[in-house]
């Protein structure tokens, strides 16, 4: 018997989060220049950081002796959002907030809801918790949110939903939501994890406000890892009734967003400027990639984010030689997506790189 043998057996049973390969992994193992490698693998801002953002940052750095102090950034997104502060809850990185959720929400005896090819994250926390696992088959990839509605016990206290969802990138008209919480149980928790909501056209964003004053069971997530560029920051929220915030501020650390975090996301989220190139960028290079998947003869899911999936032969081999040609994207065979591989939009000068890349690889297997 090892002190393994005596592990939560729930906890045993978790395979880990796989992350996109760090560029510096990529360069050690298959001796490849930094300057040459190019990252399309983790939904990352191409653009990097704003100037902005760097600047406050630094002369935030002599402060670091502190604990931080959250309530400036709370108040600030409360504002923007439109509710009252005691309905914002900070995480380091929306990942955290989907943790307390769990660990507010779940645990052995109780169940949640998501659908297959969901965020790998649902499964995981869930499993952590102890609680069961209710995976919904997909429909085109994305949630079918008649089945989900339909596969909700009397032991469910959560559902996840991802819109756009990732790695499919697959997004819900808000009207389907909609009359999904309408339907859901009032003791069910509804968590909708719009991580890349700000890549949507501006006319398909809804006001989550009001939602949430309607229905106290909704969590809205949001980061600003994607287009807000902090992914290294670890910084993201969610918006949900006073009730609901107040469970969540009693499973979080107290000091879980560091103070380098918070003077970001005050500086980011002003920088409209930076947010508009980012979400312009993203738009051109969409439109640019999926054409050269069509013309490459390649089945690709229409994509709500910054990124897109699209389905080659031989995915894990087509991924090798991409990594040979210095071009890291994202293969999701641990989704039960063995066939597809997703890449993040980057730069035109990326996203040039690894149609090139890709064009080369496909040609050679031939
Ligand atoms: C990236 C992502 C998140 C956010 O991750 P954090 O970096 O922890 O904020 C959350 N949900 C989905 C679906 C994502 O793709």
């Amino acid at each position: 018997m090892s002190i393994a043998d005596f592990a939560l057996p729930y906890v045993r049973a978790i395979s880990p989060y796989q992350p996109g390969k760090p560029v510096t992994e990529l360069a050690r193992e298959m001796n490849i220049p930094l300057e040459r490698i190019v990252k399309l693998a983790s939904n990352e801002n191409p653009l990097g950081t704003s100037p902005r953002v760097q600047a406050a940052v630094a002369a935030a750095l002599s402060g670091v002796a502190r604990y931080p102090d959250q309530y400036e950034l709370i108040d600030k997104l409360a504002t923007r959002s439109g509710v009252a502060a005691g309905q914002v809850v900070l995480g380091n990185g929306s990942n955290d907030v989907l943790e307390m959720v769990a660990r507010v929400f779940l645990a052995p005896g109780r169940s949640a809801v998501f659908s297959q090819y969901a965020f790998a994250v649902y499964p995981l926390a869930t499993q952590a918790s102890g609680a069961e696992s209710i995976q919904v088959p997909a429909l085109d990839y994305g949630h079918d949110l008649a089945e989900m509605l339909a596969a909700i016990r009397p032991d469910t206290r959560v559902v996840w939903i991802a819109n756009p969802n990732n790695p499919t990138g697959n997004f819900l008209p808000y009207a389907d939501i909609r009359a999904f919480l309408e339907n859901v149980p009032a003791d069910v928790l509804v968590v909708l994890d719009e991580a890349y909501n700000d890549y949507l056209p501006p006319a398909a964003r809804v006001d989550m406000a009001a939602w949430i004053a309607e229905f106290p069971n909704l969590v809205v997530c949001r980061t600003l890892s994607k287009i807000y560029g902090l992914a290294g920051l670890r910084i993201g929220y969610a918006l949900a009734a006073p009730a609901v915030v107040d469970l969540l501020n009693r499973v979080r650390q107290p000091f879980n967003v560091n103070n380098l975090a918070l003077v970001a996301a005050m500086a980011a989220l002003d920088d409209e400027d930076f947010l508009q190139a980012s979400y312009e960028l993203n738009r051109t290079g969409m439109a640019d990639i999926v054409n050269a998947l069509g013309r490459l003869g390649l089945q690709h899911i229409p994509s709500g984010g910054n990124f897109v999936a699209f389905r080659v032969r031989d995915a894990a081999v087509v991924n090798q030689k991409l990594l040979a040609e210095g071009v890291i994207v994202r293969p999701i065979a641990g989704y039960g997506l063995p066939d597809w591989l997703r890449v993040t939009i980057g730069t035109a000068q990326e996203n040039a790189r690894f149609i090139e890349a890709l064009e080369r690889v496909l040609a050679g297997a031939q």
